[in-house]
């Protein structure tokens, strides 16, 4: 790479956000922070913002951008601050960039990762609740728009980098026979179906391979997270639901595998680290060094497998139902998710709830077509208001 890549990280304070400045930081010829944005966390954007001097600091919080603007002052650092969502929109899409971190949790990084796609940006694609709710739209708007996109969750860089390197989008032509997506089957894999109804927050959040931002764990220990990934695999490889398997592998060693149909199997292996997927993509096509230490195979010792338990887990049924229905139907998913886990997270309903809510959504909002990113919006604000009707219900 001869010029130096400036970046936009949308959710630079989120986990995904650290980890990405920390590969950053690692390579200061290479990359350069130059948009750095969050909701509201003033201290730890100060502090980004001391550290890497970026030209813009957004935050969507109007009140905690002005504190961060007089913060910044007084430190006397060049930093631009702004705020609300068109702030977003526009460091996700300035002519100087060259790529985006869309690592912004959930339907809140819609409107920002699609203005990255459509001013044609190297897009690294945590976010995945976008292509939940948006696969085709989404997708098509990056091809119209030559953007290039990269998956950074760790499943789907590791079938990125299992795939022809040649692959255009054919599985059939491709020779490939499966996906075969791992997951470590969260907190819960071995406690008994009865006891999930008691479990409480620090519980679901405390993963037993991986650390990450709050939502992202819980839709771990409901393995809504493993449903999510079936959708983005969908729509990132162009695979059919029945050509994606879920594989539990408690160890999450191998981040994911690629069957073909002459029975190979090709795997990417690593330390769960979201350095490692984060800094292919930001190097790619070269490999640059992350910062995560190699992979000791002895104190691996072995690799372990298992079928899902669509029964105890049925958010995961509930992904696949939405995805063979089409249309809306996985963005109402997504929402009802959003507001499920929102609510348990605030203790205002059980666990075991989070799915009955899901299903009661899908139950209640009628199938339909989506062409254009408001009719997504629309979806998804019909599916939360239905969602907390459903719990008002409740109580
Ligand atoms: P996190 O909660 O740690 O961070 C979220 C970031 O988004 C923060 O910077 C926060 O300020 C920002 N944000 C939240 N709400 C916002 C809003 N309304 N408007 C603007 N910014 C907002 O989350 P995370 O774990 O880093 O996950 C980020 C995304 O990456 C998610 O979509 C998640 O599914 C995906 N992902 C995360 C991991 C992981 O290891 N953490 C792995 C794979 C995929
Ligand atoms: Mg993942």
């Amino acid at each position: 790479m001869n010029t130096t890549r400036k970046v936009t990280i949308l959710g630079s304070t989120g986990s995904i956000g650290d980890s990405t400045l920390d590969v950053i930081a690692r390579h200061p010829d290479r990359f350069e922070a130059f948009a750095l944005t969050a909701n509201n966390n003033v201290e730890k954007m100060l502090a980004q913002c001391v550290r890497f001097q970026p030209r813009f600091a957004v935050l969507l919080n109007p009140d905690s951008a002005e504190r961060l603007a007089t913060a910044i002052k007084e430190k006397g650092i060049k930093t631009e601050v702004l705020s609300g969502i068109e702030a977003l929109e526009r460091v996700a899409s300035l002519p100087e960039i060259d790529a985006v971190m869309a690592a912004i949790v959930g339907a809140a990084g819609i409107r920002p990762t699609f203005a990255a796609a459509r001013t044609g940006k190297l897009v690294l694609l945590a976010n995945k609740e976008t292509l939940v709710m948006a696969g085709r739209i989404f997708m098509d708007l990056v091809k119209a728009n030559n953007a290039t996109l990269l998956p950074i969750d760790s499943e789907h860089n590791a079938i990125y980098q299992s795939l022809p390197q040649q692959f255009n989008g054919n599985l059939v032509t491709a020779g490939i026979s499966r996906i075969l997506l791992t997951a470590s089957g969260g907190p819960f894999r071995s406690v008994p179906i009865e006891t999930l109804q008691d479990v409480t927050p620090e519980q679901a959040c405390k993963h037993p391979n991986w650390s990450m931002g709050q939502k992202i764990s819980v839709d771990s220990a409901t393995m809504m997270n493993k449903g999510l990934e079936v959708i983005e695999a969908h729509w990132l490889f162009n695979a059919p639901p029945d050509k994606i398997q879920v594989v539990i592998h408690p160890q999450s060693v191998i981040h994911s595998m690629v069957a073909y149909v002459d029975g190979s199997v090709i795997a990417q292996l690593g330390n769960p680290d979201m350095r490692t997927p984060i800094a292919h993509a930001m190097g790619f096509p070269e490999r640059i060094d992350s910062g995560v230490s190699a992979l000791d195979m002895f104190q691996v010792g072995q690799l372990n497998f298992e079928a899902p338990d669509f029964e105890k887990f049925p958010c995961l049924r509930l992904a696949y139902q939405a995805l063979a229905a089409g249309g809306n139907m996985p963005a109402v998913l997504n929402a009802a998710n959003e507001v499920a886990v929102a609510s348990f997270l605030d203790r205002r309903m059980k666990f075991t709830a989070i799915p009955s809510m899901i299903a009661h959504v899908m139950q209640a909002v009628p199938q339909q077509e989506m062409l254009t990113l408001e009719d997504v919006l629309k979806t998804d604000t019909l599916a939360r208001n239905q969602a907390h009707e459903w719990l008002a219900a409740q109580q």
